[in-house]
């Protein structure tokens, strides 16, 4: 009989703490397309119930992966060549990564029941990834606020140092049991106890203590499906979000010269100054176009009107050209100074004839310049060191 096929005893199952373990060598099966190893037994957990697979090293070699089938065989995908079949092998479970996941494990099964007891709750679903941790609860809406609290008292159950055991009770044991959640399977059932805090059934691997969770920080909390989906940081990983937010908000008290309790008033005071110093740029621009298209219409009678508004910007451009074609019949032909050279526009008013774009087009050929527009509106680029007056006073007598 091929050994291989028979269900793995998994080691992680009565010991979460067992990172180094003996292993024969069953078997080489295909996972995915890719040649995979298969124990009689392991302490590497395989990806599942929404927790990631272990990683580590097997016979001296890299662990990249490790899944499950319906039959219980674990797959170990390793980097290298497969160790014989029929060899014993050693293998050495990265205890780091481990123990993030079982914090981040424990601290899900604890907040999932700070929510279910605060605020009837209940969860849905649960996502321990690589990139972060969410849980989806249904129930009424919950603000951040109300998240806080059950944040609180989870970080309370850690403060306790709650054991937390795991172990397949009997038919009968299992009857007396009040599950948070009723079990997804009906026979060979393991629960996870938290102190009295929290039962539930499930094959995951945890902390033993719930002071090993160190930390559960929440982070978000949105709208999702109907439903509130709740992120969280738990560990070594809630510990370094914590270093890395405190790090930020010295930062920027830093720049305030502020203490980090008082950056985020700093910050508003200095936004809403900001704010006010716009708006005040603004009306200036407002009142500085309207003078210089006043004192140019006051002092030219023709109809199109002329000017090199030396170093205005775009807007203050646009805003002189515009007053100034109040008068359906004007011609506006404006450059400012810019550093590429000179920004020139042509615009007219509703009811002139006059083409834009062939004019600023005649200019861009002669004098190698670019840009575009339309016959009514039409912009773009002149080299530096162009006269404008006098090249637009040329074009307009050779049109004359
Ligand atoms: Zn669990």
């Amino acid at each position: 009989m091929d050994q291989g096929t028979k269900a793995t005893e998994l080691l992680y199952l009565g010991d979460s703490l067992r990172f180094a373990f003996e292993a024969r060598v069953l078997g080489h099966k295909q996972w995915s397309g890719r040649e995979a190893l298969v124990l009689d037994q392991t302490a590497f957990y395989p990806e599942s119930g929404g927790q990631a697979a272990d990683r580590g090293m097997l016979a001296d070699l890299a662990v990249i992966d490790v899944q499950k089938d319906k039959q219980g065989v674990i797959y170990h995908l390793i980097e290298g060549r497969l160790p014989p079949v029929g060899t014993q092998v050693a293998g050495q479970v990265d205890e780091s990564r481990r123990r993030l996941h079982m914090a981040q494990h424990t601290g899900q099964h604890m907040l999932s029941q700070a929510l279910t007891r605060l605020f009837d709750a209940p969860t849905r679903s649960s996502h321990l990834g690589e990139s972060g941790c969410t849980i989806d609860v249904g129930g009424p809406v919950l603000s951040l606020d109300k998240l806080f609290e059950a944040e609180a008292l989870v970080n309370e159950m850690i403060d306790r140092d709650l054991t937390v055991r795991a172990w397949v009770p009997a038919a009968e044991e299992l009857t007396q049991l009040t599950l948070r959640r009723r079990a997804k399977v009906s026979d060979n059932i393991r629960v996870v106890a938290i102190g009295d805090f929290d039962l539930i059934a499930c094959g995951g691997t945890h902390c033993t203590q719930s002071s090993q969770v160190g930390l559960v920080l929440l982070q978000s909390a949105e709208r999702y499906k109907g439903m509130t989906r709740v992120a969280f940081a738990a560990g070594q990983k809630a510990r370094r979000q914590a270093r890395a937010h405190g790090d930020a908000l010295r930062a920027v008290a830093r720049h305030f010269k502020c203490r980090a309790e008082d950056a985020a008033d700093h910050a508003q005071r200095s936004l809403r100054q900001s704010q006010e110093s716009q708006n005040e740029i603004k009306s200036l621009r407002m009142r500085l176009s309207d003078e210089l298209a006043h004192s140019l219409i006051a002092s030219q009678t023709a109809k199109i009107i002329s000017a090199d508004l030396g170093g205005v910007d775009q807007e203050v451009l646009r805003a002189v050209g515009k007053k100034i074609i109040q008068d359906p019949l004007r011609v506006a032909l404006l450059c400012a100074q810019v550093q590429s050279g000179l920004s020139v526009l042509a615009m007219r008013g509703a009811d002139s004839q006059f083409d834009c774009q062939d004019f600023l087009g005649q200019l861009f050929s002669k004098l190698g310049g670019q840009g575009g527009g339309r016959p009514d509106f039409s912009q773009g680029r002149l080299p530096a060191g162009t006269d404008w007056l006098s090249q637009v006073a040329q074009s307009i007598s050779q049109k004359q």
